[in-house]
């Protein structure tokens, strides 16, 4: 009751451009140590020109103020749902069980974003996890080691043994499949291991890429094969296997060109009404881009920072159409697309187009440049 009057003032408040209500999820780093070394990673891959210092790698949210934050969190009256995951992963802090506990105590759905590895599948079942998000990145050794540098061929096994544990638990899993050099060529394969563990969905994310890991992109063939043949594969293999995904939107990023993977400015943002990130050093993040920082644990209660003139400014520079450059790769882009998806239904199309900062013929002129 209390949440469905929470999301009723939030759809009023975004039809009239104005924050009524906290966040509908918050999304809280517990860690930034790893223990693989993603190529893609923006903190942890090995072809980062700028590698991260050790202090920083060894930082962990503290469990009492993670506790502190549950109960202002609690408190604004709107937050249904938590994702604990980490610049690095998670299950590095040791604290991970008593936090879930904590978010169950509160009542929270719960979605750990990980890589697995270091999780205890019986522990995970018995907190009563609502979801595991699971980064896979490569369905075979080759690519699952070519992806993860440090990891061999035993730790896809143990993926595999995990993820099987989950299915026999009932757990509910979402597979992640990072899409680069190496793992391009096997979007059929992840759909059929998705089918294979039982996963709820699939989602394929062409990979964010900047700092040293453009190194490791698609390339030119590879983007050109996957728009010809593989997305259309996999989208025949998903549908025959009863597989949910996001293939609609990963061909609008593969369509992007370049580095960029999110043609924003034609979804526009919506993350500013329902979601807020919160890093280790606590540090409160607009989405998960880390340069559109919006306030800091210790600078007062997030439930105040969420009305302050920092997150008004940045809600009110997006609504105007005016993205920042972490835009051009929004990591936040599958759920943009749902929700505005969802404004246009609730809302209207005038009242969209108003809202990503629009007019009716913006849009034509943008599609005759298209054409062009
Ligand atoms: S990167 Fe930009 S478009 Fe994406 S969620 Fe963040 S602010 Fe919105």
């Amino acid at each position: 009751m209390v949440y469905e009057q929470a999301r009723k003032r939030r759809w009023k408040g975004i039809a009239e451009g104005r924050t009524l209500v906290g966040p509908q999820t918050v999304h809280i780093d517990l860690a930034n140590g790893c223990n693989t070394n993603c190529t893609t990673c923006w903190d942890h891959s090995p072809l980062l020109t700028t590698p991260r210092s050790a202090v920083w790698k060894r930082k962990l949210f503290d469990f009492e103020r993670f506790v502190a934050l549950a109960q202002d969190l609690a408190g604004m009256q709107s937050v249904e749902a938590v994702i604990l995951s980490g610049m690095g992963d998670p299950f590095v802090n040791p604290a991970i069980y008593d936090i879930i506990a904590e978010c169950k105590r509160h009542g929270w759905h719960v979605t750990v974003l990980t890589n697995a590895l270091l999780a205890d599948a019986d522990r995970i079942a018995a907190l009563g996890v609502d979801a595991m998000l699971v980064s896979v990145n490569g369905v075979t050794p080759a690519s699952y080691t070519a992806f993860h540098p440090n990891l061999r061929a035993e730790d896809f096994e143990r993926l595999k043994t995990l993820l099987a544990r989950w299915q026999v638990l009932g757990v509910p899993v979402k597979h992640v499949q990072v899409i680069n050099r190496d793992t391009a060529p096997e979007l059929v394969e992840m759909v059929e291991f998705a089918a294979r563990y039982g996963a709820r969905h699939v989602t394929f994310k062409l990979a964010s890429l900047g700092g040293g890991t453009e190194a490791c992109a698609v390339t030119e063939a590879q983007r050109a094969q996957l728009q010809k043949w593989l997305v259309p594969e996999a989208r025949a293999a998903a549908a025959r296997l009863g597989v949910a995904t996001n293939l609609d939107v990963f061909a609008r990023q593969l369509a992007a060109g370049g580095l960029a993977t999110t043609p924003i400015e034609e979804v526009g943002c919506f993350m500013g009404w329902h979601y807020a990130r919160v890093t280790v050093e606590g540090a409160l993040l607009y989405c998960c881009a880390t340069t559109l920082q919006v306030g800091h644990l210790d600078w007062g209660p997030f439930s105040t920072q969420w009305f302050g003139a920092s997150w008004e400014a940045l809600r009110a520079q997006l609504m105007a159409g005016t993205y920042a450059p972490a835009c051009q790769q929004c990591g936040k882009f599958n759920q943009n697309v749902k929700l505005a998806a969802k404004v246009r239904a609730k809302l209207g199309e005038a009242a969209y187009l108003a809202l990503t900062g629009r007019r009716a013929s913006d849009n034509e002129a943008k599609r005759e440049h298209r054409r062009l």
